[in-house]
């Protein structure tokens, strides 16, 4: 057993216009490590004045020297800070860990290293972005070509932090445009030090500007609020989606949208069980639960469910849940008290309706302090229960046995959300047949959570609007113009 004990944590200034500076006003709020209740730093609380600042800074930069570089120039940067994330994954992954609570191990291994992948990725991936071009018989050759949007104002939530910030972040400046990052208030670090990598790589002062703070009334709604940024690039839950998209409208932004989840996990009796437990272990409560794209509704063909309860349940109780920064931690804390609240209120909800908890649903024991809860798989519950209809974004996962092909794809179906699925199944035309029916921007068959970054990413119904990914991330953050020309 290994524990980190190199604790570092940092106080969080803003980023504007290439320097780390304070609120006007010097207000902070506390940052609170979730695993151990303890204060971790302060956070510089940014509002008005500082995105006003940002935006600013981030416009002029629009017009310096950002704009003149050559794509090939533009593209080493990207590597370049891809590079650094990698030199500093240690100091990142513990600090991402002291955060949001997740393992350290984890972030180590997932976290950062995608993060400096989607830079690497997005690096390559822009050099080789075409445009269109049509002949129109003798009369005109029309063409395309990409300018950047403008600002573009990327607003995060707490669960992945660095990884979700970069992959907003590479396609936005691999286009040229400049940024104002509002990250999670539960989880400033890693983003402030990524400022100090784009500064080392050689990113251009206003281009990537940080400004610390909440969501309404503080930095969050005065992004969204800004006239003079163009496009917002938002991760979240839909309720705030809603508010954003009502602030945004009164200057016509550019929205793209990364939303909620309640995602299905269907489990054929013609499936491999111990693939699946393996990979739903993982799906269900890999990051205390706290996926977009966790399965955290499992449905199992009846004539496996009582085998699939037992065998799950038996891996779920060898989960060790506890201190993140300790080696072999599977489950780590949530990621503060409020969500911690909530999804225990969640617990309480499945009791008064009928459920029967199989394992989990309360604190680990000799965890007195600390955000744990221990992973829990909850059965009998009615499909209106709000446990299988609302994102609980915590380790609880609900299992509903089925037995017609139709009816789990219409329970599958029966949510505002449409994120991810997962099908579980040897039948190849019976995964294709389901994988239609399923509304979800994002299905897997017999895996979970395995990506290409080239692909289309983001979900239907209330989970998303538009796609990332490849082609579809350089479309959000570029305008394409057509240029006529008469033969
Ligand atoms: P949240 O919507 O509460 O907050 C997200 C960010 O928005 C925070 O930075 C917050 O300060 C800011 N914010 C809040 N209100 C705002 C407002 N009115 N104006 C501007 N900014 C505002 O979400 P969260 O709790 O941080 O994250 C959890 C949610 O994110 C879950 O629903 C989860 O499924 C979703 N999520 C989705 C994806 C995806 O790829 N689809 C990925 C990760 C998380």
């Amino acid at each position: 057993m290994q524990t980190v004990t190199k604790v570092k944590a940092i106080n969080c200034l803003h980023f504007i216009n290439g320097q780390f500076v304070e609120s006007q006003n010097k207000k902070t709020f506390e940052n609170i490590n979730p695993a151990t209740e303890e204060v971790l730093g302060t956070v510089a609380e940014g509002g008005k004045e500082e995105v006003d600042y940002a935006v600013a800074a981030a416009k002029r930069a629009l017009d310096g020297p950002w704009k003149k570089m050559t794509l090939a120039e533009r593209s080493k940067i990207l590597r370049r800070i891809g590079d650094l994330i990698l030199e500093r994954q240690e100091e990142l992954a513990l600090l991402e860990s002291l955060d949001t609570g997740k393992p350290v191990s984890l972030a180590n291994k997932i976290d950062i290293p995608r993060a400096a992948y989607n830079f690497h990725f997005f690096a390559d991936y822009i050099t080789s972005v075409g445009t269109e071009a049509y002949q129109q018989d003798n009369q005109a050759i029309h063409y395309s070509y990409r300018r950047p949007v403008g600002v573009v104002g990327i607003i995060k939530p707490w669960n992945l932090p660095l990884l979700l910030l970069t992959w907003k972040l590479a396609p936005a400046l691999g286009m040229g445009n400049t940024a104002v990052i509002k990250p999670a208030e539960w989880t400033p670090m890693t983003a402030t030090v990524l400022m100090e990598i784009c500064k080392e790589a050689g990113v251009p002062d206003g281009v990537v500007n940080l400004v610390h703070g909440f969501g309404p009334n503080s930095a969050g709604g005065a992004i969204t609020e800004h006239p003079d940024v163009d496009a917002i690039s938002f991760i979240g839950e839909p309720s705030t989606g809603t508010a954003i998209m009502k602030a945004a409208a009164n200057s016509l932004k550019k929205l793209s949208y990364e939303l909620g989840g309640k995602n299905p996990n269907i489990i054929f009796a013609d499936s491999n069980l111990d693939e699946v437990i393996d990979t739903t272990i993982r799906s269900s409560f890999v990051n205390q639960g706290e996926v977009c794209l966790c399965g955290s509704r499992i449905y199992v063909e009846r004539t496996i469910y009582e085998e699939f309860i037992q065998r799950f349940a038996e891996r779920v109780r060898e989960l060790k849940v506890g201190d993140p920064l300790t080696d072999g931690t599977d489950v780590g804390a949530l990621v503060s008290k409020e969500h911690y609240d909530r999804v225990n209120s969640y617990i309480d909800i499945a009791k008064n309706d009928g459920a029967t908890i199989v394992t989990g649903g309360k604190r680990p024991e000799g965890l007195s302090k600390g955000y744990f809860l221990e992973p829990t798989i909850l059965i009998g519950l009615d499909r209106n229960s709000r446990c299988i209809r609302e994102e609980i974004f915590g380790p609880v996962v609900t299992v509903t046995p089925f037995d017609m092909e139709e009816e789990v794809i219409m329970q599958a179906n029966d949510t505002h959300y449409g994120l991810s699925a997962t099908i579980w199944t040897n039948d190849l035309k019976r995964a294709h047949r389901v994988a239609h029916q399923i509304e979800a921007g994002i299905t897997w068959v017999n895996t979970w959570f395995l990506r290409d970054l080239r692909t289309p990413f983001g979900g239907m119904k209330h989970s998303g609007i538009g796609r990332t990914g490849g082609m579809h991330s350089i479309d959000f953050y570029s305008e394409l113009s057509n240029i006529t020309i008469k033969l």
